[in-house]
């Protein structure tokens, strides 16, 4: 869950939450607020990197935590003034469903009681994009790096150079040399123009 975003200012790092959750295990993001661009670009990037990954924007924060918690799963907050992540951690990955709140600006004071952890990943302040990388990466043991997503365009792992496959055509587009995109080749461009 993406709290607190901010149309004017939080695009770029509200997209970044989106695309780190999807490639770090989430199933889905729930944003709290609606924005034409930070939508087309990830829904556009599940469509192309392939995957089950769900955007709901418009969500209301409070009535989904408490949603989720009827439902049995469990809220974590990441805020740096929380326990810290090695303190917490093997006793969070007991829960089944997982609900992950990051905030942007202040957070409300009751998603700090309504949360089952407030977790800090150090406390220090940082980034939501990066609390949420390594808080995912620690939950599921780095095994989420090496997850196939179904249905989309695959990298070939490669120490030098970009090869992509696409499934649908079976045929490799094998390229070296400069960067055309942040996420990938000119052909393998997901749209994302952040
Ligand atoms: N003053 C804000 C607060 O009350 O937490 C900090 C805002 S910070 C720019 C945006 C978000 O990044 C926070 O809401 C939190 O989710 C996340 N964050 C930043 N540092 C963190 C840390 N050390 N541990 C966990 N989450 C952190």
């Amino acid at each position: 869950m993406r709290l607190g975003h901010r149309p004017e200012r939080d695009k770029r790092i509200t997209t970044h939450v989106g695309l780190v959750a999807r490639a770090f295990g989430a199933e889905g993001m729930l944003l709290c607020g609606r924005d034409a661009h930070v939508e087309e670009s990830l829904n556009d990037a599940a469509r192309r990197w392939g995957g089950a990954f769900r955007l709901t924007p418009n969500a209301s924060w409070k009535g989904e935590i408490v949603r989720w918690k009827e439902s049995g799963g469990q809220v974590v907050h990441l805020t740096m003034y929380g326990s810290n992540l090695p303190d917490v951690i093997d006793e969070i990955r007991k829960s089944e469903d997982i609900l992950i709140v990051v905030g942007a600006e202040k957070v409300p004071a009751e998603v700090y009681q309504l949360a089952d952890w407030n977790v800090a990943v150090g406390n220090q302040p940082h980034s939501e994009v990066a609390a949420l990388a390594v808080f995912l990466d620690r939950l599921f043991q780095g095994e989420e790096l090496g997850r196939e997503f179904e249905g989309g365009l695959k990298i070939v792992p490669s120490s030098r150079g970009k090869e992509v496959i696409y499934p649908e055509f079976s045929s490799k587009d094998e390229e070296g040399g400069d960067e055309k995109s942040e996420y990938g080749n000119e052909a393998a461009d997901d749209g994302l123009d952040e």
